[in-house]
């Protein structure tokens, strides 16, 4: 694909964290970056600013009871609006060079697939697409000639790190965990955890739902399975430590022992310039690191006994099949049951366990294998959660 300057990129997610920092880089870096769709569930008015002010050519809401509103809100300017599925798909197949795929959840991997069938550069931070479709997905960029760049910190570290040209080199990856709110909590202190608690991250400034996956470090059990996808390793070569400083956001460990890291402040606007301008690098306003003050970086083992999510993820990877399809759509269902207050913060996990004991684990041949697989865990998952909550 072509390289013309300004690049252009749209942003499926817009008004979320990492949608409003990777515009926070295109505004800071105008003559660098044009937008040409931005996204957006259901808060129209954010995204109604958000397109007027990078003059974008497309504004899509998800919500389709929304399109009226946002048309009014938009009437006058030249901005093209759409709503609903077809809307979120059309803002992906839009001609722009970088696609920015961070919608919440598997309800993104309908548009970031639209984007990879078209050949796109994809920085990847929906990493629910690639736990519930990961193969399918590298399948398709491969034959596409798309490029997909992570933008989740530890595997934008790690692609930093990572000698693909040496890959037999390589003896595992180390992800870091921050280990979230609770990380030096036994289960028992959990209980009764609520959901502004849970959202509470020590080092990172989140949306709700990956700040409660955060807390019962189902994030990093998403993560593992996210660099088994993204990265030529096998599950065993996948380390997690936890990290609670936040500073060194992965490693590469060689067969001749060498480790190489990427530290920064825990700031996303780093991973998603590094992927916004890759190869090249792009000037970011993050605080720059000093050792010095931080002093001290601390490590442990990840505790499986207090976040069972942890194991949970991990063994979905290793058993294969529509295990970590059950697995995302199970969390998602209850992580929202949790931030609802309908279950208890360890509820989740026992409702993910539920839902991968009862349904069958076969592996799925097609994408519409895998919507189908999706729909039915969200379904048991939704009555596992009513009859718990009842
Ligand atoms: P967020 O909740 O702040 O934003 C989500 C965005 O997606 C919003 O623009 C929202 O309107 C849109 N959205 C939500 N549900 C939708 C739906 N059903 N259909 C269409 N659009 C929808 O979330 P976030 O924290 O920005 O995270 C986004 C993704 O990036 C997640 O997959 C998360 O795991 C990943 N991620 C986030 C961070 C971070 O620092 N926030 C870091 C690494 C990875
Ligand atoms: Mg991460």
């Amino acid at each position: 694909m072509s390289q013309a300057i300004p690049k252009t990129i749209s942003v499926l997610g817009a008004t979320g964290s990492v949608g409003l920092s990777t515009l926070d880089l295109v505004r800071r870096n105008r003559g660098k970056f044009k937008a040409v769709a931005l996204t957006a569930n259901s808060n129209v008015q954010a995204l109604a600013k958000l397109a007027m002010e990078f003059d974008a050519e497309l504004a899509v809401i998800g919500n389709p009871d929304k399109f009226l509103e946002l048309k009014e809100a938009l009437s006058g300017t030249a901005i093209r609006v759409a709503a609903g599925e077809g809307g979120l798909i059309e803002a992906a197949q839009a001609d722009a060079e970088i696609v920015m795929a961070t919608i919440v959840g598997a309800a993104g991997l309908r548009p970031t697939l639209a984007a990879i069938k078209r050949g796109a550069t994809i920085a990847l931070a929906n990493k629910e697409c690639l736990v519930c479709a990961g193969e399918l997905m590298i399948e398709e960029a491969q034959r596409s000639n798309a490029t997909i760049l992570p933008v989740d910190s530890e595997h934008n570290a790690i692609f930093q790190v990572f000698d693909f040209n040496a890959d037999r080199s390589v003896e595992k990856i180390i992800l870091t965990a921050s280990g979230g709110p609770f990380w030096d909590k036994r289960a028992d202190c959990l209980k009764n955890v609520t959901p502004e608690q849970a959202v509470k991250h020590p080092n990172w400034n989140m949306g709700r739902k990956i700040s409660v996956d955060s807390a019962t470090m189902m994030n990093k059990g998403l993560e593992v399975i996210e660099a088994y996808h993204l990265f030529p390793v096998t599950h065993e070569q996948i380390d997690v430590l936890v990290h609670p400083q936040s500073v060194i956001h992965s490693m590469v460990q060689y067969i001749d022992g060498s480790v190489l890291a990427q530290l920064g402040s825990p700031d996303m606007r780093t991973p998603i310039a590094y992927a916004m301008s890759w190869p090249g690098r792009l000037e970011a306003p993050v605080e720059r690191l000093s050792l010095a003050d931080i002093g001290q970086l601390t490590f442990a083992k990840p505790d499986f006994e207090t976040f069972p999510c942890l194991q949970q993820a991990m063994d979905a990877l290793r058993n294969g099949g529509s295990a970590p399809i059950v697995l995302n759509a199970a969390n998602e269902v209850a992580v929202e049951a949790f931030l609802a207050e309908r279950i208890g913060f360890m509820d989740i996990s026992s409702v993910v366990n539920s839902a991968l004991t009862k349904l069958d684990m076969k592996a799925p041949q097609s994408l519409s294998m895998v919507f189908e697989m999706d729909e039915q865990a969200r379904a048991l998952s939704q009555a596992i959660v009513k009859d718990m909550s009842a």
